[in-house]
C-alpha cells in the first residue's frame, strides 16, 4: 500500500513532470508561433506604411524622379534585397533601358541596354508576368555583360512588368535576397504593387509631358495667328479706306441704276471694315493692350445714337425697332467708345438673326449702383447648349459652311471682353423659333477701393 501509495506519488509526481514540460512545450511553441504571427504582420504593417507613403507621394507630385527613387529603394529594403532597377522599353529600339536604379555600382547602369529578345527582362516584357529566377547564372536569358559592365553578382532575381492599361511599359528587377532564403510569394506581391505604383508614375509623367507639348504647340499657333491677325488687319486698312472714300464720294455724285449698285460697293466695303475692326480689337484685348478711356455720357442718348445707325438695316428688313427708356438720361462713368461696340455688336446681331417683320427692342433702366440693358428680338433663338458658347472666340452656331448669316464669330467675344473691363456682367436668355434676350449690367461709376479703416492705437 505504502509502495503503491509511494509509486502512485511517483507517478504523480512524474505526470506532473510532463504535465508541466508540456504546458512549457506548448507555451514555447505558442510563443514562438505568436513571435512568428507578430513579425508577420510588422512585416506587413510595414510594407503597408510603404504603399501609403508611396500613394502619398504619387498624388502629390509629379516628378517622375525622387518617386521612383522611393518606389526602388522600398522595393529593396522590403524584400531584403542588394539591388533593384527599373528597365524602361523604347518601342522604336525595341530595347530595354536601365533608368533607375539602387544598389552596388548603379549609377553604372545608367542608359545600359538589354535586348527584348533572350533577355530575362524581355521574358517578362513578352510575357506579361512575373519570373523568378533562383540561380541567375545557370538560365540561358541571363546576360553577363550588365554584371560585367558594374562589377556586381547577380545569384538572383525577382523581375516584374510594369503595366499601363494591359500595355508592359518596362519591368522592375530585384536581385539577390540578402539571407539568401530565396524569394516568397509576399515578394512577388510587394514587387507587383510597387511596380503598379512606379507604372503609374511613369505614365502620368507622360501625360503631362504630352500636354505641355500640346499646350506649346498651341500657344505658338496662337502666336502665329496673333500676327497674322495684326499684319493682315493693318495690310487691308489702307486700301480700304480708299475704296471706301471713292465709293462714299461717287455714291453723291451718281444716281440711278449705277447708284444702287455703288450703294451695294459701299454696303460690302462698310462689312469689310467693321470685320477688320473685330479683327483689331481681338488683337488689343488678347494682347492686354486695351484700356478705358472713360467719360461721363447718357446712356439713353447712346442707345438712341446706335438704334439710329440701324435703322437704314432694319426698314429694309422691315422690322420694328423700339426703344424703352426712361426720361432720365441715365448718365454713367464708362468707356463710350467701347459701350458704343458693346452696343453695335448686340443690335447688328438682333436684326441679322431676325426675319423680316420681326420685332428688336432696346431697353435701360438703373438699379441700384447698376445700369441694366436688354437687347431683345423677335429672331431664330440660341439652342440652351450653346447660350455661353456663343460668347467664345469664333464659336458660331451655325457651322461656317451651312451659314445663311455673314460674320466671323468674333463680335460676342469682344463685346463680353468690354464689358468684363468695366466690371459688369453679359448673359443671354433665348427660346429657339421665338427670340433672344441679351442683358448687359454696367456699374454706373467705376469700383472705388473703401479707405482701410484707421487703426486707433491706444496705448
Ligand atoms: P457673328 O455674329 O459674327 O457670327 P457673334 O460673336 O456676334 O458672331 O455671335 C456668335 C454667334 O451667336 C452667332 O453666329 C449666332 O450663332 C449666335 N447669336 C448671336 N446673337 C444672336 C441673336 N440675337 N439671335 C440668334 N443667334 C445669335
Amino acid at each position: 500500500m505504502h509502495f503503491g501509495i509511494c509509486c502512485g506519488a511517483l507517478r504523480r509526481k512524474d505526470s506532473n513532470v510532463n504535465t508541466a514540460w508540456i504546458m512549457d512545450h506548448i507555451m514555447d511553441s505558442r510563443n514562438e508561433l505568436l513571435g512568428q504571427r507578430i513579425a508577420g504582420l510588422e512585416r506587413r504593417i510595414a510594407y503597408l506604411e510603404r504603399i501609403v507613403k508611396v500613394s502619398q507621394i504619387l498624388n502629390s507630385t509629379l516628378s517622375l524622379e525622387p518617386l521612383l527613387r522611393i518606389i526602388i529603394q522600398s522595393a529593396t529594403e522590403l524584400t531584403h534585397t542588394e539591388a533593384c532597377s527599373i528597365m524602361l522599353l523604347d518601342k522604336r529600339t525595341g530595347e530595354l533601358t536601365f533608368s533607375y536604379s539602387v544598389g552596388h555600382g548603379s549609377e553604372g547602369l545608367n542608359d545600359v541596354t538589354v535586348p527584348l529578345d533572350n533577355s530575362i527582362a524581355g521574358w517578362i516584357v513578352h510575357q506579361g508576368k512575373p519570373l523568378l529566377i533562383r540561380d541567375a547564372k545557370n538560365d540561358p536569358r541571363w546576360h553577363s555583360r550588365v554584371d560585367e559592365t558594374i562589377d556586381f553578382d547577380t545569384r538572383s532575381i525577382l523581375g516584374v512588368p510594369l503595366k499601363v492599361k494591359d500595355q508592359i511599359i518596362g519591368v522592375l528587377e530585384l536581385l539577390n535576397k540578402i539571407d539568401d532564403n530565396g524569394f516568397s510569394q509576399d515578394d512577388i506581391q510587394i514587387a507587383s504593387t510597387l511596380a503598379a505604383q512606379a507604372a503609374i508614375a511613369i505614365e502620368n509623367a507622360r501625360l503631362l509631358d504630352e500636354l505641355q507639348r500640346a499646350y506649346d504647340e498651341l500657344a505658338e499657333l496662337d502666336r502665329l495667328k496673333s500676327n497674322f491677325v495684326s499684319v493682315a488687319s493693318h495690310e487691308l486698312r489702307t486700301p480700304l479706306a480708299v475704296i471706301l472714300g471713292y465709293a462714299s464720294f461717287l455714291r453723291e455724285e451718281v444716281s440711278g441704276e449705277a447708284g444702287e449698285q455703288l450703294s451695294a460697293v459701299l454696303q460690302s466695303a462698310l462689312r469689310l471694315r467693321s470685320i477688320i475692326d473685330d479683327m483689331v480689337n481681338l488683337r488689343h484685348v488678347e494682347t492686354g493692350e486695351i484700356q478705358l478711356d472713360r467719360e461721363i455720357f447718357s446712356m439713353t442718348e447712346l442707345i438712341s445714337e446706335v438704334t439710329g445707325e440701324f435703322d437704314q438695316l432694319a426698314k429694309a428688313k422691315q422690322q420694328v425697332v423700339r426703344l424703352e427708356l426712361p426720361d432720365d438720361p441715365l448718365k454713367i462713368d464708362a468707356d463710350r467708345q467701347k459701350i458704343y461696340l458693346v452696343l453695335a455688336n448686340l443690335l447688328s446681331n438682333a436684326v441679322k438673326f431676325t426675319s423680316p417683320q420681326g420685332r428688336v427692342q432696346v431697353s435701360a433702366e438703373r438699379k441700384g449702383e447698376e445700369m441694366w440693358i436688354a437687347v431683345m428680338d423677335t429672331g431664330a433663338g440660341i439652342p440652351e447648349r450653346d447660350l455661353d458658347r456663343i460668347f467664345t472666340r469664333f464659336y458660331q452656331v451655325e457651322p461656317t459652311l451651312t451659314r445663311r448669316y455673314d460674320g466671323m464669330g468674333l463680335g460676342l467675344s469682344i463685346t463680353k471682353s468690354m464689358i468684363e473691363l468695366h466690371d459688369g456682367r453679359i448673359w443671354a436668355e433665348s427660346v429657339v423659333g421665338k427670340g433672344s434676350r441679351f442683358t448687359v449690367v454696367l456699374p454706373v461709376s467705376p469700383y472705388k477701393a473703401e479707405p482701410v479703416a484707421e487703426i486707433v492705437s491706444n496705448s
